[in-house]
């Protein structure tokens, strides 16, 4: 099918940009890679009247990493962020998440600002953003502001960046030395596979103790936005990590959700997944932090 027809601007500026949706206002939409604003023209799900392109903005396209400050700019390819070797020595759960992501053209193509403006429940970077405590920077016109990733959601295809605003990069510290994180995801085949769950878990360890000092279990799919399974975080907190705490954080987990019966899975098979699979995936982010011990 067609696409409806519109008015094409091409910025060269976030500068620009921004005040081309100020004075285009409702009637504008932002265009990144297009693998979800395009697919919504073609279904009329969306008609905007003047597409306003980020493909030209060099200044959003670059991962750049400054001490321990690592910026990823929005309009960074999926592909770019999977190769990149910045973001897999450092934040490999979100690499992981890019690498899972669709398939080799979807990937070239989406961005990582487009994957969590679009606000899918289903979506493949948002889980492993917010496990690592990542900050959106919003620019309207001069102004910018800062959301946490865990609080941009709303509901499915909605988030709390106002229509006039631009998401111009992604900002995350480098975790801490006994630190680590692990990206799963569940489809029913390897690629092209929109997740039936999906999540990110994060531990870091007291150096002195060995004990769990800091928890974040972020899971998708599960509910209308991503879920913080606090409960699971709670019961692991203060406490030796091993199978046992795991097992018993991958059940608390359940009770964090609520999720649907659809297509992909019953609410039921996805319960039974997020018990398993977070429970495993604390393992794996344990995993990591063995190893970036046994490194130095
Ligand atoms: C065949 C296929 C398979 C897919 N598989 C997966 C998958 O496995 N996992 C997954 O997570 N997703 C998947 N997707 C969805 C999609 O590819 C991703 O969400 C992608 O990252 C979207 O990025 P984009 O640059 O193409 O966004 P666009 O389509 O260009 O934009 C999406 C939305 O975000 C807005 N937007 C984009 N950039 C900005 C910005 N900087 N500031 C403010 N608003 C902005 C746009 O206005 C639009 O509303 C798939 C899509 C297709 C077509």
């Amino acid at each position: 099918m067609a696409l409806p027809r519109f008015q094409y601007h091409e910025p060269t500026s976030l500068a620009e940009a921004c005040q081309m949706i100020q004075e285009y206002g409702e009637t504008a939409a932002l265009l990144a890679g297009g693998t979800d604003l395009l697919v919504k023209m073609k279904n009329r799900e969306l008609r905007p009247q003047n597409i306003v392109s980020l493909v030209e903005l060099e200044e959003i396209k670059q991962i750049s990493v400054t001490g321990r400050h690592t910026s990823i700019g929005a309009c960074c390819t999926i592909s770019q962020i999977a190769d990149s070797e910045a973001i897999r020595s450092v934040f490999p759960a979100l690499s992981s998440g890019a690498e899972h992501l669709g398939s080799p053209a979807v990937r070239n193509l989406g961005t990582i600002g487009g994957n969590v403006v679009t606000a899918s429940p289903a979506a493949d970077l948002p889980p492993a953003l917010a496990a690592y405590g990542t900050k959106a920077r919003l620019k309207q016109g001069e102004q910018e502001r800062f959301l946490s990733l865990d609080q941009i959601f709303r509901g499915p295809g909605a988030t709390h960046i106002r229509k006039d605003e631009i998401l111009a990069d992604l900002h995350l510290k480098k975790p801490p030395k006994c630190s680590g994180a692990g990206f799963f995801k569940l489809g029913h085949r390897n690629a092209l596979q929109c997740s039936i769950i999906n999540g990110a878990c994060y531990i870091a360890l007291d150096p002195q103790t060995g004990k769990i000092e800091k928890a974040r279990i972020i899971l998708g799919a599960v509910a209308p936005t991503l879920v913080r399974a606090s409960s699971a975080e709670k019961l692991l907190m203060g406490e030796k990590p091993g199978k046992e705490l795991f097992l018993e954080a991958g059940m608390a987990a359940v009770g964090d959700c609520n999720p649907i019966d659809d297509l992909r899975g019953s609410a039921e098979y996805r319960r039974d997944m997020i018990q398993v699979l977070t429970s495993r995936t604390l393992h794996t982010s344990l995993n990591e932090i063995r190893k970036s011990i046994a490194r130095t």
